[in-house]
């Protein structure tokens, strides 16, 4: 049976180097803010937004929420980012998803200082990422891979080996996770292929996905991948969050893999909960040290973590 990626034992190391980092920033008198920005109350977003003031509080980064009512107009809510962008005691800016029907996220994530802007949204971070030099790295997508060089590492792997190797399958093409992931993919210099639902809904993703070495799952789909959709010896991270209510009545959070039926046949699994999720938490203030570094005109740590 396949070998369990413990994703909160990854973020409990990682968050020892970064209070260390913090505790540089300090010493070194630069200042350091994480700003959050949420329209309308959306559960998932709420509990990222509480985990994250949570963390920030335990690492003493200076944080603050700005929740704005679900019916705010576009011209209040680029207001509200302006305000952030301006504030010297606000290093990074993140604008919690999904914002309500009426506002435009491509106009909202334009809005946003670049130098602030620590998920990448913004096009000029977004094409930087493209290029392979990135300012930023989207907190989830850089967690799937630091997920995957810890493990790497843990079983005596050179990275480098494998991931030139490796034949690297991302099911889901989103802005925030599948297209940063594919990027992330290249970077390491691995074979990279895309599938979105149009494979599924014509050919089945199975044919694309059973070759994979690893297989990178974030398509908000519980269930999306079976045991015949992956192949012995595959390391498979599941990114998706689904609630799923139990025969108890009970909601749990399950991923886009059938763990049950999956984890019996590859070689490492993450599990969730306790797979990309708390990684993501902790490298979004990660994120938010390099741009307060940056910020003070010092270099910033490589963030693609290429071997
Ligand atoms: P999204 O809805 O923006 O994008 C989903 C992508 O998957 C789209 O490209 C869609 O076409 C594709 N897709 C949908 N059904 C498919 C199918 N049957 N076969 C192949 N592809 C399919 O979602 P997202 O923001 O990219 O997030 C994906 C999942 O990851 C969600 O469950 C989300 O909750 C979760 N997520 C987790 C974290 C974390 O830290 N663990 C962070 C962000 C998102």
């Amino acid at each position: 049976t396949a070998q369990l990626i413990d994703g909160r034992a990854c973020a409990r190391a990682l968050r020892e180097e970064l209070a260390v980092d913090v505790a540089a920033l300090r010493r070194d008198g630069v200042g350091i803010g994480l700003a959050t920005l949420a329209v309308g109350q959306e559960y998932g977003a709420g509990a990222y937004e509480r985990r994250l003031r949570r963390l920030a509080g335990e690492l003493d980064v200076p944080y603050r929420h700005r929740a704005l009512d679900g019916a705010t107009t576009l011209p209040e809510v680029l207001a509200e980012v302006a305000l952030l962008n301006a504030d010297p005691a606000v290093s990074g800016i993140l604008v919690l998803r999904p914002l309500p029907a009426h506002l435009d996220e491509s106009v909202v994530f334009r809005a946003i200082d670049p130098t602030k802007d620590i998920e990448s949204v913004h096009p000029e971070n977004a094409g930087l990422l493209a290029l392979g030099v990135p300012r930023f790295v989207p907190s989830t997508a850089a967690s799937v891979f630091h997920l995957l060089d810890t493990w790497l590492d843990s079983v005596g792997e050179d990275r480098t080996d494998f991931y030139h190797r490796a034949n690297i399958v991302v099911v889901g093409r989103s802005n925030n996770v599948g297209k940063p992931a594919i990027s992330l993919g290249y970077a390491r210099q691995a074979t990279v292929q895309s599938v979105d639902e149009w494979a599924d809904r014509t050919t089945g993703i199975g044919r694309h996905t059973r070759w994979a070495d690893v297989l990178v799952v974030a398509a908000g789909k519980a269930g999306l991948i079976r045991a015949e959709h992956v192949s012995e010896g595959a390391v498979v991270i599941d990114v998706g969050i689904n609630a799923r209510t139990g025969p108890d009545g009970v909601v749990h959070m399950v991923g886009d893999v059938d763990f049950a039926s999956v984890a019996p046949r590859v070689r490492a699994i993450t599990p969730v909960p306790g797979g990309v999720g708390p990684v993501t938490d902790v490298w979004l203030l990660r994120t938010t040290v390099t741009a307060a570094r940056l910020a003070a005109g010092q270099p910033a740590p490589s963030l693609l973590e290429v071997p």
